[in-house]
C-alpha cells in the first residue's frame, strides 16, 4: 500500500482534507497535476507585479482558523488575516458610487445616502437571512452531507419554509429594498456560487447575510499565502505532496476504490480515494463508466454549470486614486447580463467589471507608483456557442474599453505587464468542469442537494472534495467540504478527525 488515503487534486479541498485525515493518523498522499497546489486560488508574479489569479475575497476565517485549531495549531502564527473597508466599491453607469462599508453607522450612512427608506429595510433583510442560518448552518454548512436522510429531519422540515426556496434572490431583495442600485448591490452575491439571481433561490440570501454580518477579509501578502500555509501545514504533518502528477484513472476491483494510476502509468494503491477534481470531470474522465452506475455520462451532462470568468491580470504604471482593494462597475442591464450567461451562453456584451487591487493592501504588490488590476468579468460555462481561442483578444479590447468608460480613463495607455486567462484555460489548467469556477450551477430551488455527492454512491471507497460537491464553492465552503469528507470517513470507518 503506497498510503492510506490518496487525495487527486491539490485545490483547498483536496488540502484541508488531507491535513485533517493525516491528522487523524492517516497516511495521506496527494497529487497534483499542475506545477504548484493551491487549484484556482494561485498566482502570477512577473514585471514587478504580484496577482492572485483566483479568489480575492476571503470571508467566513473562523474556517481556517477551526481548521488549525482542530490539528493542534494557529492560522494567526502562519496568516495575516485583515478587515477590509470597505467590503467593495460599487459605481454605476451614471457614476452613482456606493461603498459598502463594515461599521453599522458608516453603512447605513451610505444606504441612507441612496435610498433613505432602504435602511429599514436592510435591517429586514438580515433578519429574514439570519434565520435562513440558523436553519441552514448547522445540517448543511457544518455537517456532511450524503443525501436528503441527512438533511430531512423533523426540525428541519418545521423549519423549511423560512428557507423560502421557490422565491429567487430577486424576488427577495425586492421585498427589502426599493432602490434599484442596492438591489443590484445585493443580487449580485448570487454570482458568489456562479449562479443567477433571477434564477437561484432566495435561500443564497445568505451569502450577503455573512458579509455584511461578519465582513470581508483579505490576506496579507496575498492570497496564495492560504495555499502555503496549508501545504505547509499538510506537509509538516507528513503529508506526502507530489506536484506535476496528474492521475488519469481511479482504479477500481470489486466496486472498490483501490489506488490511482498516474500520467506514465505509474499505479498507487491505497485504502481509498478522495478526487478533489471538480467532481463533475473527475467522474467524467477519472471513473470508468461501468463503475457508475448512476452517475452516467447522461446525467453529468445534464448539469448546467455554474458561469466561469475572463481574467485580466493588468500591471500599470500609474495611479487610479478612486479605486479601492474591491471595486465594482456595474453594467446597466443585469438581467440581459445573466440572460447572455445562461440562456444564450455567450460572453456579456455590456458585462459588470470587476477589478481588485491587492496594491491598496500590500504595497509591495506593484512598482511604486504603479498598479496591479485583478480584473474579472462572469462568462459563460464553456461551449460549442464561442470560441476563445479566436475571439478572446476582441473580448479584452472592449473589457478594457469598458473600464476606459466607466471609471478609469486612458488604462489602455498605461498596462506594462497583461496576462489573460479564459474559461477553456480554467477548464485546462484546473479541469474545471465546463470551465465552471463553482462546480454546477445553483440556479434552482434544490440545487443544492442535486451536487455530487461528498461519498460516491457508486464506488465504495471513493470520495469527492471540493467546491463542486457539499456543501459548494468558494473558499470557506470548500475547507468546509475537505471537513464534511473527513467527518464521512471518519462515520463509515473511524479513523479521522
Ligand atoms: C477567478 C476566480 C475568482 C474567485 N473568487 C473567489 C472569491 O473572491 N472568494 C472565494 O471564496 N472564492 C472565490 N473563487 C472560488 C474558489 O477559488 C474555489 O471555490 C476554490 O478555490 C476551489 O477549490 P477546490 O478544492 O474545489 O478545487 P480546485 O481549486 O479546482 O482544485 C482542484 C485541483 O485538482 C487538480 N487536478 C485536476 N485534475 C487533476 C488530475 N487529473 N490529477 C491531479 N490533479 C488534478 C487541479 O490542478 C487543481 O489544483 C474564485 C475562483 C476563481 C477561479
Amino acid at each position: 500500500m503506497d498510503a492510506d488515503t490518496i487525495i487527486v487534486g491539490g485545490g483547498l479541498g483536496g488540502l484541508a482534507a488531507a491535513i485533517r485525515l493525516q491528522a487523524a493518523g492517516q497516511r495521506v498522499r496527494l497529487l497534483e497535476k499542475n506545477e504548484r497546489v493551491g487549484g484556482k486560488l494561485n498566482l502570477v508574479q512577473a514585471a514587478g507585479y504580484t496577482f492572485d489569479t483566483g479568489p480575492s475575497l476571503f470571508t467566513m476565517p473562523w474556517v481556517v482558523r477551526e481548521l488549525f485549531a482542530t490539528v493542534g495549531r494557529s492560522a494567526d502564527d502562519v496568516l495575516d488575516i485583515v478587515p477590509v473597508d470597505p467590503v467593495c466599491r460599487y459605481t454605476w453607469p451614471d457614476g452613482t458610487r456606493w461603498d459598502h462599508r463594515t461599521a453599522l453607522p458608516e453603512l447605513i450612512d451610505e444606504i441612507t445616502r441612496l435610498s433613505p427608506d432602504d435602511a429599514a429595510g436592510f435591517f429586514r433583510f438580515m433578519a429574514f437571512a439570519a434565520r435562513i442560518y440558523a436553519v441552514t448552518a448547522e445540517p448543511f454548512l457544518l455537517s456532511p452531507l450524503r443525501g436528503w436522510r441527512d438533511f430531512v429531519t423533523p426540525a428541519f422540515v418545521r423549519d423549511a419554509p423560512a428557507l423560502d426556496p421557490f422565491h429567487t434572490l430577486d424576488q427577495a431583495v425586492r421585498r427589502y429594498f426599493k432602490s434599484p442600485y442596492l438591489r443590484q448591490v445585493f443580487n449580485r452575491y448570487a454570482t458568489y456560487n456562479g449562479s443567477s439571481p433571477y434564477r437561484a433561490p432566495a435561500t443564497f440570501a445568505i451569502i450577503p447575510y455573512i458579509e455584511f454580518a461578519e465582513g470581508g477579509w483579505y490576506l496579507k501578502g496575498g492570497m496564495y499565502s492560504l495555499a502555503r500555509a496549508l501545504a505547509g501545514l499538510a506537509a509538516e504533518l507528513g503529508v506526502q505532496i507530489e506536484t506535476g502528477a496528474e492521475v488519469t484513472q481511479v482504479c477500481v476491483e470489486h466496486g472498490v476504490a483501490r489506488g490511482v494510476r498516474v500520467a506514465g502509468g505509474r499505479e498507487l494503491r491505497a485504502e481509498r480515494v478522495i478526487v478533489n477534481v471538480d467532481a463533475l470531470h473527475g467522474l467524467r474522465h477519472l471513473v470508468a463508466p461501468e463503475h457508475r452506475r448512476r452517475w452516467t455520462d447522461r446525467r453529468i451532462h445534464r448539469f448546467e454549470p455554474s458561469c466561469s470568468g475572463f481574467v485580466l491580470l493588468l500591471g500599470i504604471d500609474r495611479e487610479y486614486p478612486e479605486l479601492a482593494h474591491h471595486n465594482i462597475f456595474f453594467s446597466p442591464d443585469y438581467p440581459a447580463e445573466f440572460k447572455a450567461l445562461f440562456d444564450l451562453q455567450v460572453p456579456v456584451p455590456d458585462p459588470t467589471i470587476y477589478v481588485a487591487a491587492t496594491v491598496r493592501s500590500d504595497a509591495d504588490h506593484a512598482p511604486a507608483g504603479g498598479m496591479n488590476l485583478f480584473v474579472l468579468v462572469n462568462a459563460p460555462a464553456t461551449s460549442d456557442r464561442f470560441g476563445w481561442e479566436r475571439e478572446a483578444q476582441g473580448y479584452r479590447d472592449l473589457v478594457v474599453r469598458m473600464l476606459e468608460h466607466r471609471g478609469l480613463p486612458g488604462l489602455s495607455q498605461h498596462i506594462r505587464f497583461e496576462h489573460r486567462i479564459t474559461p477553456a484555460d480554467f477548464a485546462a489548467r484546473y479541469h474545471g468542469w465546463r470551465g465552471a469556477l463553482y462546480g454546477p450551477s445553483s440556479n434552482q430551488p434544490l440545487a443544492a442537494f442535486l451536487r455530487p455527492p461528498i461519498v460516491s454512491p457508486d464506488v465504495r471507497q471513493l470520495y469527492f472534495v471540493g467546491g463542486a460537491t457539499h456543501p459548494g464553492g468558494g473558499i470557506p465552503l470548500v475547507l468546509l467540504s475537505g471537513k464534511a469528507v473527513a467527518v464521512a470517513i471518519e462515520r463509515e470507518q473511524g479513523v479521522a478527525s
